[in-house]
């Protein structure tokens, strides 16, 4: 087949503009980034041949392989692993782009510093084009183990690349980076001296389970090909005891198995011992990552068995809450073909997934009291995720609980936890107090919120998705009970307010008629009209009944496909307020009832627009207010 040369797609050009124009403080992780592939390509080897007999592959001396030429300014990474097929390597490498990839960019643009782009990169898995910092062109021939023919790609980077057939390549793939001229300001980026190779592996890539060989230039002593020599240690850091491994190597390891160039925010180690065995090493991430919500987001740490790497993305070993979790777990006693299936219902997993879930959760209790920073950035990053625990996790909601904090009217930047939100409960108060609502401004200015306000009781403001569920589904902590302010009927008590019983009482008797009238006239739309104990300026809300579902989840479960008939709310109105007197007056008086009606109406709408909703029929409510502003000229 003669060579093929395709284009670049716009958005990959523009990235690989980027990488080339280096966004890069450090250019000396291109090395990293290819020593990782080559890495990941030995193990899906060792896997594939494990489960496929048949492979006509050697796994007999799996290893990376690293060529310097200081003539012709070459340096070569080589692995005898999995390796690409033509059509692969037209997918995997010819296009950069994965879906994420214009969004990518836009943050990319966005990112006003270095160091918030290059963590973007990480994200987006461009390793292989960091080859183009410090390269003007880029070469990789590659085998498909089992295959007979092999591909050569070969770019410049600048928005084309070509394809052909080789019909001698070894198994595996080789890199070779044409290195861009020598850097004479900084001869600190030669790479191709030895030294500086053997440095960037035993900083970033040490721990990596194949062994990194470098052949040294030159003829040995008698005229033979020098031997080559290791250059990594290749021990799994997370069968090494603490004091063993430094900070770094923990932030490397990190690196390679999330594809996130930042450092981590935690690293949590748990060694099990006893019947059966096992070692773990997790990281919890410094940001969330932009598809954690999504559903092809890919969960789960690495799983090994004695040193074996078995399976990326090994989901069962750790609850969907903690799918930001990132790290190995190397069991001593699993089979070396275990399947997810297998381990999805295995007991001992499930075990592994009770006591790792433990060790995450006390490790965030232990940033919470001891480093409160990080725990705060946790939270940003985390916490909405974290709540989804709440759900579906009973036996852990106590401990998801004592590590949650909440955004509050308490005060304007810094969440509080329950626990201090009790310790501020003020005398009389039996409850806690909560709304859910798409912002903390839009909460904050519901009309639901006046009383509490007024009475200054402190309200917790939760805007996740997820809060409505949560608060529902724990209903209480520590004997106190979770309340939402737009539901049910509150009462404060008389306490802070200037109305006896008395009052309450005559103004009940004085409103029922309207009320009740009201009631008729809305039927279709709410299921009571009723005197409001929360308002203090606006003159209506609408509240959801107690065990009813609120708009929000109602939503929600029609949008995962639950048909939920629609639930009807309470019009709640504020007896002090002038609209409402004078609608209570116009009704004993007999006044015209069409009016009336159209009061009524607006009333409602308006309450339903405070809260964020529409009136059910818009353009009849714009054009009623519009009337009316129009009399008012
Ligand atoms: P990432 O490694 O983050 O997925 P890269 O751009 O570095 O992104 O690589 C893209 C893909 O190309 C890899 O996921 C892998 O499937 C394939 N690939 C890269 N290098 C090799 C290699 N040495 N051997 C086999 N496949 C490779």
């Amino acid at each position: 087949m003669p060579a093929e040369t395709f284009e670049f797609q716009v958005e990959a050009r523009q990235l690989l503009q980027l990488m080339i124009h280096s966004v890069y403080s450090n250019k000396d992780v291109f090395l990293r980034e290819l020593v990782s592939n080559a890495s990941d390509a030995l193990d899906k080897l060792r896997l594939e041949s494990l489960r496929d007999d048949t492979l006509d592959a050697d796994v007999s001396d799996l290893h990376i392989e690293i060529d310097v030429d200081k003539d012709a300014r070459t340096l070569t990474v080589r692995d005898n692993g999995i390796g690409m097929s033509y059509d692969e390597v037209g997918q995997l490498i010819g296009t950069i782009a994965n879906s994420g990839t214009a969004k990518f960019l836009q943050e990319l643009r966005e990112a006003k510093d270095g160091a918030g782009a290059e963590g973007l990169i990480g994200q987006f898995g461009v390793g292989f084009y960091s080859g183009f910092m410090v390269a003007d062109e880029m070469t990789l021939v590659t085998r498909r183990a089992g295959e007979s023919q092999g591909t050569r790609w070969t770019s410049r980077g600048e928005g084309t690349y070509t394809l052909d057939t080789v019909d001698d390549a070894p198994q595996g793939t080789s890199v070779t980076l044409h290195l861009k001229p020598a850097d004479s300001e900084n001869a600190l980026h030669d790479y191709t001296s030895a030294w500086k190779i053997r440095e960037i592996v035993k900083r970033y890539s040490d721990f990596i389970t194949w062994p990194i060989r470098m052949v040294p230039e030159g003829a040995g002593e008698d005229g033979a090909a020098p031997a080559p020599e290791t250059l990594n240690s290749m021990k799994a850091l997370w069968a090494r005891s603490r004091d063993e491994v430094s900070d770094e190597e923990y932030h490397e390891l990190y690196k390679h198995i999330s594809h996130d160039w930042r450092e981590p925010l935690e690293t949590i180690r748990l060694q099990a011992e006893g019947t059966f065995e096992y070692q773990s090493l997790l990281f919890v991430p410094s940001h969330a990552p932009h598809d954690l919500f999504t559903q092809n987001y890919r969960r789960g740490v690495q799983l090994y068995v004695k040193r074996v790497f078995i399976m990326d993305d090994c989901e069962a070993l750790l609850p969907p809450y903690l799918r930001f979790v990132k790290g190995v777990v190397d069991a001593q006693d699993l089979s070396l073909n275990v399947s997810r299936e297998i381990l999805q219902q295995d007991r001992h997993i499930q075990l592994m997934q009770r006591r790792l879930t433990k060790k995450v959760l006390s490790s965030v209790k232990d940033m919470m009291t001891g480093a409160p920073d990080r725990y705060a950035t946790f939270w940003r990053e985390f916490g909405a995720v974290l709540k989804e625990g709440l759900v579906t996790d009973p036996d852990n909601r106590d401990a998801l609980l004592a590590v949650s904090s909440f955004a509050s009217t308490h005060a304007d930047d810094e969440p509080t936890t329950l626990k201090a939100y009790v310790e501020r409960m003020k005398d009389g108060q039996d409850d806690i107090y909560y709304m859910t609502g798409d912002s903390r401004q839009a909460i904050e200015n519901s009309p639901h919120m006046e009383a509490f306000r007024a009475r200054g009781i402190e309200v917790l403001l939760l805007t996740d998705p997820v809060d409505e569920v949560w608060a529902d589904a724990v209903g209480e902590y520590e004997g106190k009970r979770l309340r939402s302010v737009a539901k049910g009927e509150i009462d404060l008590g008389t306490e802070g307010d200037e109305k006896t019983d008395e009052e309450r009482e005559r103004q009940s008797e004085e409103y029922a008629g309207l009320l009740g009238w009201m009631k008729e006239q809305l039927g279709e739309e709410i299921k009571d009209v009723r005197l409001s104990s929360r308002l203090t300026v606006s003159p209506a809300c609408v509240v959801s009944d107690a065990h009813d579902l609120t708009p929000a989840l109602e939503q929600m479960y029609r949008a995962m496909g639950q048909e939920v008939p629609p639930t009807k709310r309470i019009l709640e109105l504020n007896p002090d307020h002038q609209l409402v007197k004078g609608l209570n007056q116009a009704y004993t008086e007999r006044a015209d009832r069409t009016a009336l009606t159209e009061t009524a109406d607006l009333l409602h709408g308006l309450a339903v627009l405070a809260e964020g909703g529409q009136p059910k029929d818009p353009a009849r409510f714009v054009k009623l207010v519009a009337d009316r502003l129009e009399r008012t000229l």
